[in-house]
């Protein structure tokens, strides 16, 4: 099977399980995902699974991506802030449904990957940097959508804090592997309403920058 087939395979299994929204799963569609995946899983680039990446990180299974992006509503006219750029392939996928995208890594050697793929696809809408993402982008804040791709332990409140009225935050949350849940975060006039959506596994979300490679 050629990746062309296994990537509509992929698109269709995606919008079985629950991805509905069109322009979600066209930007996926128009995402080559085998670029984001190291040279010894490119057979598996367009599975419905997660893949380790370096730095002991992973890639996002497609399936997460799509309802993750799907919950933060995206809108051309806005702006997204991403916590955790990893690989670059969610960052691109935001890139294609929203205005301007910053993303932030804590390890510096998969953020120049994936800034040298996000290059390549000409995805130019992309301000990136290597900090903790926890402390969220102050001097950009406060952002209508913020998405967060590695589980936090408990709700970030820095992150919450950034968030502009009426703006959507989607993140994992739960101290254990087997116990994170997407949450849903909007910020209303008068407070926040906090809804749990579904279940996952995602790599924890880290205070601190990364120690520099030797
Ligand atoms: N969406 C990415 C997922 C990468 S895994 C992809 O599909 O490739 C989560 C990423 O979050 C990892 O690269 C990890 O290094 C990063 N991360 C964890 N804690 C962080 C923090 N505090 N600040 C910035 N990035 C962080």
């Amino acid at each position: 099977m050629t990746q062309a087939a296994r990537k509509i395979r992929l698109v269709l299994e995606l919008r079985r399980a629950g991805v509905t929204d069109t322009r979600v799963l066209s930007a996926i569609e128009r995402v080559p995902r085998e670029i984001f995946v190291p040279e010894a899983f490119q057979d598996q680039a367009y599975e419905n699974t997660a893949l380790p990446i370096d730095c002991s990180q992973t890639i996002s299974q497609p399936l997460i991506v799509g309802l993750m992006t799907q919950m933060l509503e995206p809108d051309k006219k806005m702006r997204v802030l991403e916590i955790g750029t990893g690989s670059g392939y969610q960052t691109a996928v935001l890139c294609r449904l929203f205005r301007r995208v910053y993303t932030i890594e804590r390890h510096r050697e998969l953020l120049k990957q994936a800034e040298a793929r996000l290059a390549e696809l000409k995805c130019h809408n992309v301000t990136a940097q290597c900090a903790d993402g926890t402390r969220g982008w102050p001097e950009q804040a406060p952002f209508p959508r913020i998405l967060v791709t590695a589980a936090a332990p408990e709700m970030p409140a820095t992150l919450v804090d950034q968030l502009d009225e009426g703006g959507i935050m989607i993140v994992p949350i739960g101290a254990s592997v087997s116990d994170q849940w997407i949450y849903k975060v909007t910020r209303g006039r008068g407070g926040f309403k906090e809804e749990r959506m579904s279940q996952v596994r995602f790599v924890p979300l880290v205070s601190g920058e990364a120690p520099a490679v030797s």
